[in-house]
């Protein structure tokens, strides 16, 4: 199951060149995940059982809930409930709470189904993307044509490398190309920004807005990656 919805073909990552190509991986893969657990899924007793152990997050709730009816959404949490209910929150406790449910509530609380099936892909495919830097010299020029890559893809990209696969004699070469991304990127927005901010300056009248009117957004897609939406935006 996990091999077939978390594997994305690493052109459909990186062939459309918009934004950090890491961030439409994890869309892709949230939106695949979410889509599966609320549709597929519900006829597969496995797979509930360990929905049933790991719950979800705010943000993958909320996304299932936009992706699966309202009855699959309510069957997920039924289960889930009645598996907290009878294992971990009764509803009485004579004397002292019992220590070993309140660690296994607490565990519940940081794990996420999708979260785990989102970081699985993810390490799937930095491996993928290690491999093809080295061997294939067309996927190396196409890294080296993306857009930017976010902040937090950047630090995963940059300390998984030497484990995950990339030879010690081509690390300076990926280090450096990942920084161009990153830090390349980054000197284009503070300009922008210091553009956007000097435009406020009456001496400015009249000058041209150039590149700066989005950089905030863009800014924020870089420092969160996650882009703004659009009613989000200021007008
Ligand atoms: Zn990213
Ligand atoms: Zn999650």
């Amino acid at each position: 199951m996990r091999e077939d919805i978390c594997t994305i073909p690493i052109n459909d990552v990186f062939l459309p060149r918009d934004g950090c190509p890491l961030c439409r991986m994890r869309d892709m893969l949230e939106e695949r995940s979410t889509v599966y657990i609320t549709g597929a899924a519900m006829m597969e007793p496995d797979v509930r059982i360990k929905t049933n152990e790991k719950g979800f997050c705010h943000r993958h709730f909320g996304m299932m809930l936009k992706c699966g009816t309202r009855l699959s959404n309510a069957l997920i949490l039924e289960s889930h409930l009645d598996k907290l209910k009878t294992e971990m929150i009764p509803k009485t406790v004579k004397g002292k709470p019992d220590k070993k449910k309140i660690a296994a509530i607490r565990s519940v609380q940081k794990s996420c189904f999708v979260c785990e099936q989102v970081e699985w892909g993810m390490a799937h495919m930095y491996q993928t993307i290690f491999s093809s830097y080295v061997t294939d010299s067309e996927f190396r020029a196409l890294y080296n044509d993306q857009q930017f890559i976010c902040m937090e893809h950047y630090a995963d990209l940059m300390t998984a490398a030497v484990n995950k696969g990339v030879p010690s004699k081509s690390l300076p070469d990926f280090y450096s190309d990942t920084s161009k991304l990153a830090g390349g990127y980054l000197e284009v927005l503070k300009d922008d920004i210091t553009h956007f901010c000097s435009m406020f300056d009456y001496r400015s009248k009249g000058q041209d807005w150039g590149n700066s009117k989005d950089a905030i957004e863009r800014s924020i897609e870089f420092l969160t990656s996650e882009r703004i939406a659009k009613d989000e935006q200021q007008g």
